[in-house]
């Protein structure tokens, strides 16, 4: 449930609510808005009766929500959530789209830092690149590990462009905390609870991959694990579905992006390279997912897309992100958005 303060509600009688809440053992989540405050209260809601909170003093009225994932609703918080990249120089949610550029994985130190030059000359807010790969066949590489993190945050060091790593399990979180700016919870990972938690409790930003098979509460019920583990971060990423359509390497459902944005605050990215599979379908798709309302991109880019490690036929280069960032300003504009 929600617990609506009064406009007039004081600060003391804010805290006694917390604090009621949390006496019976729920978890009560302070929403300041720009007019009231509102009480979010987390957990096993038979534990506490609506009615108490009629006599309440400052409570305005006590409220269901209905949704089963209460952080990540509309009904909790009705303005979108913009999720501050590095320190809140960039956000994605805002006005601005958001899009971040790098390789599937990191290679080397030179290809990494002059795809990072590059990317951020075009517009991009962040550099990805994976130092763990998740693979499908266990002896395709597996990704430069720790190397590949340091090879990211000496990116950042020359560009000064933050950065986005896949994390793979709950023991990998600290490590790859101490490189990237972001973390990635890729699509095989969006049902691994314990990793979910394991973000959650770490503050970086976390850009959740939805599942290839996963419906869209179970891709909001994975966002919830984040959120109510104690990190707001979170941005979601359409990334393409499983279905029989064998034209392109996934299905990616551009019209769960504005769905979303009825159910969700958060912020939802598209990522058309994976979402195709196909390097020709990227600039289109890119233009599309804003068109709908996305509020950023994850694109594969490289130096030179033949020679890409993991993912090359879906990797555009860097010509063409940059000339992508150029077409996309008139569609973002026209949907009151910018570049
Ligand atoms: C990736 O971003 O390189 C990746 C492995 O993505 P996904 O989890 O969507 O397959
Ligand atoms: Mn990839």
């Amino acid at each position: 449930m929600i617990i609506v303060m009064r406009p007039d509600a004081t600060k003391e009688e804010v805290k006694h609510v917390v604090k009621k809440v949390e006496e019976v053992g729920l978890k009560a989540v302070l929403l300041e808005g720009t007019e009231r405050k509102v009480v979010a209260v987390i957990g096993d809601e038979r534990k506490i009766s609506y009615d108490m909170w009629n006599v309440t003093p400052g409570v305005e009225k006590a409220v269901p929500i209905l949704a089963p994932y209460k952080m990540a609703s509309r009904e909790l918080k009705n303005t979108p959530t913009a999720v501050p990249l590095d320190k809140g120089r960039a956000t994605i949610g805002g006005k601005k789209i958001g899009v971040i550029a790098g390789p599937c994985a990191v290679e080397n130190k030179k290809q990494l830092i002059s795809i990072a030059k590059k990317v951020k000359e075009a517009g991009a807010v962040a550099l990805r690149g994976g130092a763990y790969k998740p693979r499908t066949n266990p002896y395709s590489f597996q990704g430069l590990r720790e190397e590949g993190l340091e090879y990211l945050a000496e990116a950042r060091e020359a560009t000064g462009l933050p950065v986005v790593t896949e994390v793979l399990s709950p023991e990998q979180v600290v490590l790859v905390c101490k490189y990237a700016d972001i973390l990635q919870i890729g699509t095989r990972n969006m049902a691994n609870f314990l990793l979910l938690k394991a973000v959650g409790e770490c503050k970086k930003p976390v850009i959740l991959k939805r599942g290839m098979a996963a419906t869209l509460e179970e891709f909001l019920l994975a966002a919830e694990y984040i959120l109510t583990h104690g990190n707001p971060n979170v941005i979601l990423c359409e990334r393409g579905i499983r279905t029989f359509e064998d034209h392109t390497r996934f299905t990616l459902s551009l019209s769960v992006v504005p769905r979303l944005k009825e159910l969700t605050h958060l912020p939802i990215i598209v990522d058309p390279s994976h979402g195709t599979g196909k390097r020709s379908l990227v600039n289109p798709m890119s233009k599309g997912a804003i068109a709908v309302g996305a509020d950023g991109l994850l694109i594969e880019t490289h130096s030179n897309p033949e020679k890409s490690m993991v993912d090359g036929p879906q990797t555009i280069s860097l010509e063409e992100f940059e000339r992508l960032m150029k077409e996309l300003k008139p569609i973002a504009e026209a949907v009151g958005r910018e570049m």
